[in-house]
């Protein structure tokens, strides 16, 4: 299950950001893919907001992993950013695994070279665009429960789309682009 969105400007990637936040559980890892400037940590800054981090949510490059206590329930919000590593080993070393526990929620950046680490329940974001070109946010995940929730996600009857402009349609195999 895909679900594909279109975010105009920062404030609609945010607000994304903010409606994927809801849907989220302890135990939940968001993997967010996209080249520099794709919005990346736009999205986890809407997740935060929604979640109620009062912190401001910042880019972890130089921490690489950043803790923040959520304010509803007894949740914790991890977020990493992972462009600095280089080797799969470091990811290990730095314990990325260890926050995969049911009372956090990890939405990591550059998450590709953890990719042995990473659940295999984990919520893909692929992030598409760069500089003032509308971006394409693509969600899908191969666990079950996940197709689900992303099918509710993208709903329209329930209103939790961002807009009818921005939902580009769910489907379960991707087209060849
Ligand atoms: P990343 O974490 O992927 O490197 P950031 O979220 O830090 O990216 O930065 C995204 C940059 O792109 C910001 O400067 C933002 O203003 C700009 N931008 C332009 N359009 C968008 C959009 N639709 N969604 C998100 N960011 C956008
Ligand atoms: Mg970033």
């Amino acid at each position: 299950m895909k679900v594909r969105f279109r975010s105009d400007n920062p404030t609609e990637t945010l607000e994304l950001g903010r409606r994927l936040g809801r849907f989220l559980l302890g135990g939940d890892v968001v993997l967010l893919k996209g080249d520099l400037g794709a919005g990346k940590t736009a999205l986890a800054q809407g997740i935060g907001q929604w979640l109620g981090v009062t912190e401001g949510l910042t880019s972890p490059t130089f921490t690489l992993i950043q803790e923040y206590p959520v304010r509803k329930g007894q949740l914790t919000l991890v977020h990493m950013d992972l462009y600095r590593l280089r080797h799969p080993e470091e990811a290990e070393v730095i314990g990325v695994e260890d926050h995969f526990q049911q009372d956090k929620i990890c939405v990591i950046e550059w998450p590709e070279v953890a990719a042995e680490l990473l659940p295999d329940d984990a919520l893909v974001v692929e992030l598409k665009g760069s500089g003032d070109e509308p971006r394409r946010i693509i969600m899908n995940s191969s666990d079950s429960g996940w197709a689900e929730r992303l099918n509710t996600f993208a709903e329209p009857s329930v209103g939790l789309m961002p807009s009818k402009q921005q939902y580009l349609g769910g489907y379960d195999e991707i087209p060849h682009s």
